[in-house]
């Protein structure tokens, strides 16, 4: 490993896309995502991450995996960090052998995968109004499976009437987008952990008019017997564990039976090769895998050839509408097709950064 690059790509009022090239003395590069940690805190641990990768070779990816996670406590920032450089391990091997990553992880089940379209990121004004017309326009680049999360200005510590409007508000949002998008397609909404247990039960009740798809993370994942009971309970599929790392920590989510559907995320859950183990122990347990990931195309990419060998996946995230010159931050341009992603069948993720839109929307690059 000869050089690490770390893009800033100022994104929305959301944030920023935090992305992760490496390159070899022999001018291979491998890309990876470490967006939606902290930033500041994401770069620090990469920084600590780079002296160990620097000059090294990265094929033996368990003998780094097993050494970072010796190395420190993974907070949400460090699993973020090590996701990436390992998504970039990756890429590079699969350039170095010729190989898309999904043939290096058991070979492709799938050439496509349905995606849905999280609008969550891209609603500015947050009337129903306002969620429906972005919901409409998702509808009309061809998605038929749409994602919300209705009630993110619920107060932490608000009066009973202060969360039963947040709550009711989050409910006309979510009918405003099924009205939008029709009984036929598909309705997801996400909770973001706002609710304690008895108010998640009465959700779960109240939202079974919507038909839902699935409803997402109505309690935080800890302790995992709150999301288990409202599993059990809810009439609809539930889903969860994005902010989860690594198999040790999925295996109470998974024994406990908190959700239907697992949610690893390749930016957080500890990169390719942890994906693929998580969704190795959610297969045993008869739960389906739908990767978390309102990510860059780097992450989606990478998302794409894990998803495509794994044989209990159900569908993938896609963060709709965040900008307009998305799909021109990679090369060959990130496209899809009524909702659906190809998988790539070039070596690595089968993409790069396009250095034209790169060097107009960085607002930084370090090297480490
Ligand atoms: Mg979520």
């Amino acid at each position: 490993m000869d050089r690490i690059e770390v893009f800033t790509v100022p994104v929305n009022h959301r944030g920023d896309w935090l992305l992760v090239r490496l390159t070899t003395r022999d001018g291979l590069t491998g890309i990876g995502d470490a967006s939606h940690g902290q930033d500041a805190r994401t770069l620090a641990a990469l920084r600590g991450f780079s002296l160990a990768v620097k000059g090294r070779e990265l094929f033996r990816l368990e003998v780094l995996r097993q050494a970072a996670i010796r190395s420190q406590p993974f907070d949400r920032s460090v699993a973020c960090a090590f996701s990436a450089l390992e998504q970039c391990a990756w890429d590079l091997r699969g350039k170095a052998l010729g190989l898309p990553v999904s043939e290096l992880l058991g070979g492709r089940l799938r050439d496509s995968l349905r995606c849905y379209a999280n609008i969550n990121r891209a609603v500015v004004d947050r009337s129903p109004a306002g969620f429906a017309a972005v919901a409409e326009k998702a509808v009309a680049a061809g998605f038929d499976a749409i994602k919300l999360a209705p009630w993110d200005d619920m107060p932490r510590e608000g009066s009973p009437e202060e969360v039963e409007r947040v709550t009711a508000l989050g409910m006309d949002r979510a009918r405003a987008v099924r009205d939008v998008i029709g009984p036929r397609r598909d309705l997801l909404l996400d909770a973001h952990s706002h609710f304690p247990l008895e108010k998640g039960l009465a959700l779960a009740r109240r939202v079974e008019p919507l038909k839902l798809f699935w409803l997402e993370e109505v309690t935080p994942p800890d302790p995992p017997e709150n999301l288990a009971r409202i599993n059990r309970e809810a009439a609809m599929p539930t889903a969860g564990g994005e902010s989860l790392f690594g198999v040790k920590g999925f295996l109470p989510y998974v024994t406990a039976n908190c959700v239907n559907i697992a949610m690893p995320d390749i930016k957080y859950c500890g990169g390719a090769f942890e994906l693929k183990k998580i969704a190795a122990l959610c297969e045993g347990a008869g739960m389906r895998v739908a990767p978390h990931g309102p990510a860059s195309p780097i992450g989606h990419v990478a998302a794409a050839q894990v998803c495509a060998t794994l044989p209990n996946f159900l569908i993938l995230e896609y963060a709709f509408g965040e900008t307009t010159w998305r799909a021109d931050l990679i090369e060959p341009a990130e496209e899809l097709v009524n909702g659906r992603f190809t998988v790539a069948a070039r070596p690595g993720w089968g993409f790069a950064l396009n250095e034209h839109t790169l060097a107009s929307r960085k607002r930084s690059v370090i090297e480490l």
